[in-house]
């Protein structure tokens, strides 16, 4: 524990382990060496298809040329989430990666329409954000403006098993040793209680300073190794059970995820140049594995391609992230179910955090607390973003809807929600992955409608206010007629 870290050993070879291998040697090149320990026999997970918009920076950290990394992971663009039934069945709103407007000096642009619409303008926040225009008439490409208000931030769909065959190759071209191998015995040092080696099927012993646990939600050495504990968050989000399976391409490929809620749970489709993403998330306390294999199958837009992957979780996070002298990574660390793709990014920062707590001389405890603080606080705000889509809700067709209105919430989420409904305001804290204009777009989709508007709001006479939002609805829209279809852009970019 108090050697100067050299070697790191990564357990895993899924999203999770790639990721890690790629972007630790990216970065701290000859300072470590990365073995990566994968199981054929085991495999991967083989789900996790959408993301969110920092996986850009992820990508161009490494250097990828965002062109052939849509290629080779027939990947497509992410605008938005279009949650459907979620207030109510037969409605729907998007979440964008967008926003509404621009802010407009102190003040957001949100609290002008708010405004407005007290004085009968029936315009939808929605029509001030290029990503839902974008979205709705499923339209992309990359917007060259220097306006922040033309600024579309995008995400992409992609086949999370090409995306680990991608960046399996990438890793092992700047020197990451790849081994493959099942791992059947973990030693721990007898003092430390740290990990010391791992003991593979072939006899082979693998030594380490340091293990990035990246097994999956087998959480080999920071659970069934070291039993670090979890806590466990099912009392606020009920769903333990998925299942996935991908269908046919439609004709035209959406830019955005759609998200449908269920009398118990909700579906997703997610939309690939050569497939479409189709999974359900429920609670096996309302559905069999049965009913909610129909529900999924009988939602579908076109004729299924496999068998469907049925899969078990519990939803929270481990207690310590870093223990001693392991890191769990991606499904060991913890779960929260897709409804805003957040594992892979949660990936991502993890990585990212790791890196900036590199150990130097060796192992300190105040580097791993710090780490394990800014884990909690990331895994406890992504926790409370999901469980707002589920506790708003204005559905009366179920007890798994009812149930989840009436439930206790998080007091940090009661807060939030309060305030919206009071003041609709909105303060994104503590780096918060999701930023103001996500929260209200969740918040005002969930049907909570804001009592007041900010003071500044006033500011402006009604003719001035009314002639804002009509100049901010002509420049969102200004670039609508020169953007190809999505498909278009597609096409041409997977040409060159
Ligand atoms: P895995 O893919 O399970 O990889 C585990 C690795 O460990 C494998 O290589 C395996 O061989 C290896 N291994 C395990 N034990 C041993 C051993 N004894 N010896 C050697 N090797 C071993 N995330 C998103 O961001 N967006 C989404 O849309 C999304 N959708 C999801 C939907 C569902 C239903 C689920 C369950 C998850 C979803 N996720 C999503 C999460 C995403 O799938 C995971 O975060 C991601 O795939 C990371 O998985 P992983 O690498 O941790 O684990």
């Amino acid at each position: 524990m108090n050697k100067p870290i050299k070697k790191v050993v990564i357990v895993g070879g899924g999203t999770a382990g790639w990721m890690s291998a790629a972007l630790l040697k990216k970065v701290m090149g000859s300072v470590v060496d990365i073995e990566l320990i994968e199981s054929e026999e085991i495999g991967r997970i083989g789900v996790g298809e959408a993301t969110i918009p920092p996986i850009r920076y992820f990508n161009q950290a490494l250097g990828i040329d965002e062109a052939e990394f849509l290629r080779e992971t027939k990947a497509s663009i992410k605008l938005a989430i279009k949650f459907e039934n979620w207030r109510v069945p037969g409605e729907g709103y998007f979440h964008t990666f967008g926003g509404a407007g621009k802010n407009i000096g102190f003040c957001a642009f949100h609290h002008f329409w708010l405004r407005a619409k007290t004085l009968g303008d029936k315009s939808s926040l929605w029509d001030y954000d290029l990503n839902y225009l974008c979205a709705a008439s499923n339209k992309f490409a990359p917007i060259n403006s220097k306006d922040p208000a033309l600024e579309m931030q995008y995400a992409f769909h992609f086949d999370a098993s090409l995306y680990a065959n991608f960046l399996r190759k990438f890793s092992e071209n700047i020197g990451v040793i790849r081994t493959e191998g099942l791992i059947e015995r973990v030693t721990v040092h007898p003092d430390s209680g740290a990990v010391d080696h791992l003991i593979l099927k072939n006899g082979r012993v693998v030594h380490g300073d340091l293990f990035v646990d990246c097994s999956g939600m087998r959480a080999l050495l920071i659970q069934q190794t070291l039993g670090t504990g979890y806590e466990d968050w099912s009392h606020w989000l009920p769903c333990d059970r998925a299942i996935a399976v991908p269908s046919e391409r439609l004709a035209a490929t959406l830019p955005y995820t759609r998200s449908i809620a269920h009398s118990a749970g909700w579906q997703w489709r997610i939309p690939l140049q050569h497939r479409n993403g189709n999974g359900i998330v429920y609670s096996s306390n309302h559905y069999s594995q049965d009913e909610a294999a129909a529900i999924l199958l009988n939602n579908l837009d076109s004729k299924a391609l496999a068998e469907p992957n049925f899969i078990s979780f519990k939803t929270g996070r481990r207690l310590k992230q870093w223990n001693k002298n392991v890191i769990a990574v991606g499904l060991s660390s913890g779960f929260l179910e897709p409804l805003e793709s957040t594992s892979i990014h949660l990936i991502q920062s993890a990585i990212v955090r790791l890196i900036k707590l590199f150990p130097h001389a060796g192992i300190d405890a105040v580097n791993v607390a710090e780490y394990n603080r800014q884990s909690k606080t990331e895994f406890e705000q992504v926790r409370d973003f999901i469980i707002l889509h589920y506790h708003v809700n204005e559905r009366t067709d179920s007890q798994f809807w009812r149930d989840l209105r009436n439930m206790e919430i998080p007091e940090s989420l009661t807060h939030k929600i309060n305030l919206f409904r009071a003041t609709g305001k909105i303060f994104r804290e503590q780096d918060d992955l999701f930023l103001e204009s996500s929260w209200l777009q969740v918040m005002l989709g969930q049907g909570i409608v804001p009592r007041d508007y900010h003071a500044l709001a006033d500011n402006l006479s009604e003719p001035d206010l009314m002639s804002l939002l009509a100049n901010m609805k002509k420049i969102k829209q200004s670039p609508l007629e020169q953007i190809p279809s999505h498909d278009e852009f597609l096409r041409q970019v997977c040409a060159r």
